[in-house]
């Protein structure tokens, strides 16, 4: 099964696709962490990535739509995948218009609940681009550039809502009541 979680930072949604993918067994491709691969790796996507990820901004879409393709040209993709955090954008929609998807989840969750989330991982993880100022700019740019992604999805009879605002566990469930339905 081909899919793509969708939702704001801190929904849930990487925790929840990593244990989907464990279980499903296919790839969980999460932008975000090819992205700080490629930082920590300090190749020429990385460099250009580094500052506009601390800040909370999108990377430019032409390298988060090459690293997508190439992700999904592996051949363990062939039996499915999960994309986490990709498309972002409407560009970044168009750019996997060709790829067949077979849902799209949407983790809905409240902005004050999505902040609390984000800065309590802040002092867990210490991610560069965990403090307020950039959580503070990750869901500017989510309400701006991603949201609208939503409709779209939604328009092409593709999207399943979730509430995120609950335990991993609930949550898990429902995806599974979700999935399962559309087989
Ligand atoms: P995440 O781990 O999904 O929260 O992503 C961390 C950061 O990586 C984001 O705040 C962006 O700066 C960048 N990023 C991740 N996915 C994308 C994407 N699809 N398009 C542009 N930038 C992205």
């Amino acid at each position: 099964m081909n899919l793509i979680f969708l939702g704001p930072p801190g929904s849930g949604k990487g925790t929840q696709a990593k244990l989907l993918a464990e279980k499903l067994k296919v790839p969980h491709i999460s932008l975000g962490d090819l992205l700080r691969a490629e930082v920590k790796r300090g190749t020429e996507i990385g460099l250009k990535a580094k500052e506009i990820m601390n800040a909370g901004h999108l990377v430019p879409d032409e390298l988060t739509i090459k690293l997508t393709h190439q992700r999904l040209n592996q051949p363990d993709c062939a039996k499915g995948f999960i994309l986490d955090g990709f498309p972002r954008s409407s560009a970044q929609a168009s750019a996997i218009e060709d790829v067949k998807i077979d849902r799209v989840i949407y983790f809905r969750v409240a902005e004050e609940a999505v902040v609390k989330r984000l800065l309590l991982r802040a002092g867990l993880e210490g991610r560069a681009d965990d403090n307020e100022k950039a959580i503070r700019t990750r869901f500017e740019v989510y309400e701006k550039e991603t949201r609208p992604l939503i409709d779209r999805y939604r328009q092409k009879g593709l999207l399943a809502e979730i509430d995120a605002a609950r335990t991993i566990d609930k949550i898990a469930t429902d995806l599974s009541l979700i999935l399962d339905g559309n087989h």
